[in-house]
């Protein structure tokens, strides 16, 4: 997406040379086509939504949708995202096919309106009269959202999408820490550092049931060691992440989700899922029914895969080291992550038998 997210509408053609001017006209031609068709697929996406050919807009669904399409994740989540801000404001589709908001920023902004803290809060520095108590947080006035959501198209108007990043998240923030000074951050550290950042970010985000962002990350990554080694800390904080409080007793022991995980690297075990935040361990027997919790009665699997598998959308076949999945029309699921298609391999003999048990007659 480099080429849309950088905006590059020059005014006027002076300051390139003559012969320039038709190969540089051609190309922005091509970036109005893309920035056209990129406004296109968000304002189809709703329509596929209400199609049922996608359970919402969120990941990882809309991901797989994207695979489907040859659109990739990082083009798929900018792509919902743009669908939001479309959907909320309409005027931003003409916008981006301007280029006056750029396809990144508008991204951005759809991002942002669905951050209920931040839409549901009163916009920066305002007042809002219509609400008499503040402790009402039910019903937070409509009128306010609005106001928010026009203050965040406004400055995805006027800033660079990376401003705009840095504008909303520090908005959140505020928020967050009721309106106190907040500080913008830089640090210099080695890149074996930020893995460990962003290892620290998903384990976060596993915790708090909800992915974290950066900042937030920071502050429970520093929360936790203070509470942990710092002897003037007294009380826990109120918002400090649950360490040992969780009462699973039917955890999976450490090194056995361990022995799990190393197998797909992390990842959920479905083919082409990347997700690696999410991943559950997913009994082939349940624990109920007297399954094990050792490692060849359990898969790896994102939470999304995982409740679909258990809603019978997919079933498994296979060890566990090497498992296979099936649709409900029974057809196996390739290393692309989508159904292959039974046709294709009539004709190539024998090939069908790799299915022996078939599946369930399409509904
Ligand atoms: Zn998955």
């Amino acid at each position: 997406m480099g080429v849309i997210s950088l905006l590059f509408v020059p005014t006027g053609f002076d300051d390139i040379p003559e012969i320039a001017v038709p190969v540089v006209r051609r190309l922005l031609a091509f970036v109005e086509q893309r920035r056209n068709g990129t406004v296109g697929i968000a304002q189809t996406l709703p329509e596929v939504h209400r199609l049922g050919l996608l359970r919402d807009f969120r990941t990882p669904t809309v991901i797989e949708f994207g695979a489907r399409i040859g659109l990739s994740a990082a083009e798929s989540c900018e792509i919902a995202n743009l669908a939001n801000a479309v959907e909320k404001v309409p005027e931003v589709a003409e916008q981006v096919k301007k280029g006056e908001i750029s396809v990144h920023g508008a991204g951005i902004l759809g991002w942002a309106i669905e951050n209920k803290d931040l839409v549901a809060a009163k916009p920066a520095g305002g007042t809002d009269p219509t609400s008499g108590a503040s402790s009402a947080s039910e019903g937070v006035p409509d009128r306010a959202a609005k106001e928010t959501v026009q203050s965040l198209h406004e400055a995805a108007q006027t800033m660079p999408a990376r401003e705009l990043r840095d504008f909303v998240d520090r908005r959140i923030q505020e928020i967050r820490h009721d309106g106190g000074p907040v500080r913008p951050v830089t640090l210099q550290v080695a890149a074996t550092y930020c893995k460990k950042f962003e290892r620290v970010r998903e384990l976060a985000s596993q915790k708090e049931g909800e992915y974290v962002s950066r900042d937030r990350a920071f502050e429970i990554a520093l929360d936790y060691y203070l509470d942990h080694r710092d002897s003037r800390r007294r009380k826990p904080r109120k918002r400090r992440m649950p360490v040992t409080g969780a009462k699973r007793t039917r955890r999976v022991p450490d090194e056995v989700r361990r022995a799990v995980l190393e197998r797909t690297d992390g990842r959920c075990s479905f083919p082409a899922c990347a997700n690696r935040t999410w991943v559950e361990m997913a009994h082939r027997v349940p624990w109920r029914l007297g399954g094990s919790q050792e490692k060849d009665n359990l898969d790896g699997l994102c939470s999304d895969h995982h409740r679909r598998v258990d809603a019978g959308e997919f079933r498994i076949e296979g060890s566990t080291e090497a498992p296979v999945f099936y649709d409900g029309k029974g057809r196996r699921i390739g290393r692309n992550g989508l159904p292959i298609e039974r046709g294709r391999d009539r004709g190539r003999g024998g090939k069908s038998g790799e299915d022996p048990k078939g599946g369930p007659a399409p509904p």
